[in-house]
């Protein structure tokens, strides 16, 4: 395979990662971008780096991801280095609260349930109360100290300065509009001005993947799942740990002091609004955990679209029926967890046409025979 040049379609973080770990290996790179770096999921995701979280089973996307944490903090360091950017680095752990006595039933089985790994412990009112002093009324909790987070915004543009700095291209403002073919090969991509042609595309265009993939009459499932999010200009008294709420509901205290309050997963196609009823429903949460909250000043909010897939997986190798064509997409809620462990792997799997961990579990062919081409199964709004 040895591609010695590609084009990456998409500047998120995960294709600002892929480009990082490609360029490492000496693959001239050119990374094109419609809007801004980061400027999709990327930038509005709370950057919360979470292996163990509550639901995930074991099986390949929670190896994956416990790969993924293990090289974020010399991740961070080496950026740190390259590029001055500090990605904000947090071991903050994590507080799941049980405010009544089912959720203390259910958290009990929690711990029980993870303690072959020893990854959780369960924690008494009074412990939390010392933990966490502004921390509601609470029969108990569970504390994690794995649960780290980054600032996401400053981890893309970090592994988007180093690629450059390594001698990656970087258009930002272009998008790519179809693909350059040649019989069953993809040579290349058509953009506003013209052409370009690489030996290898690979396709990191989040949410939007699904009608790239449709150009050529692929399925890559990727659908937008709307998340919501706040921050709270609330300096007095930080939080100290990432707090888990309701419906998986959270509080992630920042490096600058803000806190960031997230996230609805709302299935409304590619509106990227954020919505007066689903702005309350964090505002609920967060004072329903810290009730001074319920008087904080909300400094901003957002919402940004997750590339989700059908199976929760993300989708990662070669697009079938299509030589010189890959993806990297399908990342819902953890792509800033995964973004240096997909970059990694695709780079090794591009490079030496094998990965230290298997893609075998996330390749785009297990969608190959359910995949609908169906105009119908669209999302509203889409557009290349
Ligand atoms: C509110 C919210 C909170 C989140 N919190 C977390 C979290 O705490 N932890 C975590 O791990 N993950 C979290 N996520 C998920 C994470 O942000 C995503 O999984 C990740 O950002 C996906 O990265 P990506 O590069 O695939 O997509 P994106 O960041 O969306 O990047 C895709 C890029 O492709 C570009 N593009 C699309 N089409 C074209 C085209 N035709 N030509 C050129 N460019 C194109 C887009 O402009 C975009 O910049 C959150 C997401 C949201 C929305």
């Amino acid at each position: 395979m040895a591609a010695r040049d590609v084009i990456i379609v998409g500047g998120g973080v995960i294709g600002c990662a892929i480009a990082y770990y490609l360029t490492d290996a000496g693959v001239q790179v050119t990374i094109l971008e419609r809007g801004e770096i980061g400027g999709e999921a990327s930038g509005a995701s709370a950057g919360i780096l979470a292996p163990l979280e509550l639901s995930v089973e074991q099986g390949p996307l929670l190896n994956l991801c416990l790969a993924g944490m293990q090289l974020h903090p010399s991740l961070a360091d080496s950026l740190r280095e390259q590029t001055d950017i500090d990605v904000e680095y947090l071991r903050s752990g994590i507080l799941r609260v049980a405010l009544s006595d089912e959720e203390a039933d259910d958290l009990h089985t929690l711990v029980e349930r993870q303690r072959p790994q020893g990854a959780m412990q369960w924690v008494d009112a009074e412990a939390l109360r010392r933990l966490e002093p502004r921390l509601a009324a609470a029969r108990g909790g569970v504390y994690s100290p794995h649960l780290h987070q980054v600032n996401a915004h400053r981890l893309t543009q970090a592994l988007a300065q180093a690629s450059v700095a390594r001698g990656a291209t970087l258009r930002q403002g272009v998008a790519v509009r179809g693909f350059v073919t040649n019989g069953s090969r993809v040579s290349g991509v058509r953009i506003d001005d013209g052409r370009m042609t690489a030996g290898q595309v690979i396709l990191a265009a989040g949410a939007w993947t699904a009608a790239l993939g449709r150009r050529l009459g692929v399925a890559l499932p990727v659908k937008p799942m709307r998340g919501q999010m706040l921050a709270f200009a609330d300096f007095s008294s930080p939080l100290r740990h990432i707090l888990l709420g309701e419906d998986r509901g959270y509080l992630a205290p920042k490096v600058n002091g803000f806190l960031f309050v997230g996230s609805t997963v709302e299935d409304v196609g590619f509106r990227k609004n954020t919505t007066a009823k689903g702005l309350a429903s964090l505002r609920r949460m967060a004072a329903s955990l810290v009730p001074s909250l319920a008087y904080a000043e909300v400094a901003s909010d957002w919402a940004g679209l997750r590339p989700g897939s059908p199976d929760d997986l993300p989708i990662l190798g070669p697009v079938p029926g299509w030589e010189g064509l890959s993806v990297a997409s399908g990342h819902f809620r953890k792509g800033i967890l995964l973004a240096p462990i997909t970059g990694r792997l695709m780079a090794q799997w591009l490079t030496q046409g094998k990965s230290e961990i298997s893609l075998e579990p996330f390749r785009p062919d297990r969608f190959a025979a359910g995949g609908s081409q169906n105009p119908a199964s669209r999302p509203k709004d889409e557009a290349l």
